[in-house]
């Protein structure tokens, strides 16, 4: 299945959480998630019981919608997930977290994990001084992330800085928005993202 191309906020309000799809909308008050958090489409006069398969089904779409990963990547994510040692779900989790898309994001070079994406694929972005144009690179503790001499100056990346001290950073990343650089300082716990979801019940989807 390729791409989701239709409304991002209907997203959202299909999986009942902020997935932080549009920037700088999803912070502010005109976030629809506000107020209208039911999902799309015309309500039934009774809702249907989910099975445990749809449950579990709709926890990975969490997941991958939040951090914009397709289902076959996903798939990848996890078996490396579940051959490690440790709980699966949490590692699966953390490997995503380590996306350097994700990372650009958290840092705030990027409104949203999307523009992130692209900021990445098209070389503005360097890794311990050489560019990495591969969103789903893997950052490792006490990488630097930068962007490029070049780039400093776009206008989207200046506006998406403001939001260091409209949103804050994680512990885990440090932020210097004045040199536009930062770096990855640890592999956060599963406790620390702020993503609530139950990924142990994808863990029993793909066990099936
Ligand atoms: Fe739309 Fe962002 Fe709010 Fe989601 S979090 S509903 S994408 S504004």
């Amino acid at each position: 299945m390729g791409r989701y191309l239709g409304p991002s906020c209907r997203l959202c309000r299909r999986e009942g959480m902020k997935l932080m799809l549009k920037g700088e909308k999803c912070i502010s008050s005109k976030c629809p998630m506000v107020k209208r958090r039911t999902p799309p489409g015309q309500l039934p006069k009774r809702r249907s019981k989910i099975s445990e398969y749809g449950i579990q089904l709709r926890e990975k779409q969490k997941v991958k919608r939040y951090y914009g990963v397709l289902e076959r990547q996903f798939k990848r994510y996890f078996e490396i997930a579940s051959r490690r040692k440790g709980v699966t779900g949490e590692i699966l989790i953390t490997l995503l977290e380590q996306r350097l898309d994700n990372v650009v994001y958290r840092m705030h070079f990027a409104q949203s994990r999307k523009m992130a994406r692209q900021l990445v694929r098209h070389g503005h972005i360097l890794v311990n001084g050489k560019k990495v144009d591969i969103p789903s690179y893997f950052v490792k503790e006490g990488d630097e992330i930068e962007v490029r001499e070049k780039s400093k100056k776009m206008t989207a990346i200046l506006e998406s800085l403001k939001n260091v001290s409209k949103v804050g950073t994680v512990p885990w990343i440090e932020v210097d928005p004045d040199n536009l650089k930062g770096k990855f300082l640890y592999i956060p716990k599963r406790e620390e993202i702020d993503l609530p979801v139950n990924e142990q019940l994808i863990v029993e989807l793909y066990s099936k």
